[in-house]
């Protein structure tokens, strides 16, 4: 047969059929497998064959997952862990030491930056940020002689920045630096960072590749060398991802082309109906003429996406009044739901920084992150408008 077409592979991949024929994918919950013998247990822990041993190193639903994963995202390896953050975290230990310098972009994940600037410095890794509309030379000229990685998300959480992947890569290819990039806004189906030049790509597989609120999950993958570092570290310290989970995010990903189009074009549809509200005084959407890096995103994304950004005139306190006004809209700190999602960072994720630091990370008082579910278009529109109204 010819080489399938990733979407295909998303949906046709599958550990291999066990005697009871069945037609949808097992789900393998054990923590550990047994050895007919001891000479095939003494060869397991050798690792002189690829037999599983225990679901901390490998499970075959994980390996289901890990390889649809690989098929999307075009990566040689990967290794799947509890959550986003523990793919984020293990990438850095495993792949930095000592005296290394990571450099990253100040508009990234809440979270990715306490990791970056509360723990990393204690085991003496070195971190700087550039701002997510630099330059070339500004990248460049951020880089020291122990940059050892850089680290980037594009689309930018929460506040849609895109990132040019392929002018970053062209810079850490020259300096020999890692290029570690998280897709989990725009996800394979929109975006391919490998295909650009990046070295390793991480997702928290909680978002769209779920896409239904149900499990935490997190993949790191890319080139063979540099995952079977992550490797080797996630097996000795343990952030696994459970077997059930993997299961759920494999079934997951044979929709996920489908429910990603659809996410995309409602998104469109509500960034094109919004933006000229008299209650909002900026609105961003990758996909539209006015984002201030629209072609950049038209040269490395097939849509859009599914997150629209906006600023309200009433600054924070009408953050608060519009998520009182919603009717629909679910008020939740996730996104990559079928469920479409408000959130003012202000108030709850970013609200024990200060102003100032605020500012640092691009998040604005009257910010609004819309995560645009699969409801009918026009019903998503309509909550949304009538909670302006109340702003
Ligand atoms: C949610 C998120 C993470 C963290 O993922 P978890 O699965 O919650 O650990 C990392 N990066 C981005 C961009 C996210 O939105």
């Amino acid at each position: 047969m010819t080489e399938l077409n990733k979407i295909t592979k998303a949906i046709r991949i599958q550990t291999e059929r066990t005697n009871e024929m069945e037609h949808s994918t097992p789900l393998f919950l054990t923590s550990s497998f047994c050895f007919d013998n001891a000479e095939e247990m003494r060869a397991a822990f050798a690792d002189e064959s690829d037999d599983n041993i225990y679901s901390r190193f490998s499970n075959p639903s994980v390996q289901e997952f890990t390889d649809k994963m690989c098929a999307l995202e075009g990566a040689e390896s990967g290794y799947a862990t509890a959550s986003g953050m523990s793919a984020i975290s293990g990438s850095f230990l495993a792949l930095m030491k000592q005296g290394d310098h990571l450099l990253s972009c100040n508009s990234i994940f809440g979270s990715t930056h306490t990791v970056i600037s509360k723990y990393l410095p204690k085991f003496g890794i070195e971190y700087s940020y550039v701002s997510a509309t630099a330059s070339e030379a500004e990248w460049e000229a951020a880089i020291k002689p122990n940059t050892k990685m850089i680290y980037l998300e594009s689309p930018t959480n929460p506040g849609l920045d895109i990132l040019d992947i392929e002018m970053i890569a062209k810079l850490s290819k020259k300096h020999q630096i890692i290029l570690n990039v998280d897709n989990c806004f725009a996800t394979p189906i929109n975006q391919t960072p490998l295909a650009l030049g990046a070295d390793i790509v991480i997702h928290s597989a909680t978002k769209w590749l779920d896409g239904q609120g149900r499990v935490l999950g997190g993949i790191v993958l890319g080139k063979k060398e540099l995952i079977k570092e992550v490797y080797l570290f996630c097996r000795s310290t343990g952030p696994a991802l459970s077997p059930f989970n993997a299961w759920v995010l494999s079934k997951s990903l044979e929709t996920l082309d489908v429910r990603m189009e659809r996410h995309a074009s409602n998104a469109l549809f509500i960034a094109e109906q919004l933006q000229s509200n008299n209650k909002i005084s900026g609105l961003k959407y990758p996909y539209l003429t006015t984002h201030p890096q629209y072609s950049i995103a038209k040269k490395q994304m097939k849509n859009g996406g599914g997150i629209v950004c906006f600023e309200l005139k009433g600054g924070l306190e009408s953050g608060r009044k519009f998520l009182d006004g919603l009717q629909m809209l679910s008020l939740t700190g996730n996104l990559g739901d079928t469920r479409s999602i408000a959130s003012h960072p202000a108030s709850t994720t970013h609200a024990k920084l200060t102003e100032e630091e605020r500012k640092a990370v691009n998040i604005t008082p009257g910010l609004i992150r819309i995560s645009v579910g699969l409801e009918d278009k026009n019903d998503i529109l309509k909550d949304i408008v009538q909670a302006l109204d109340k702003c």
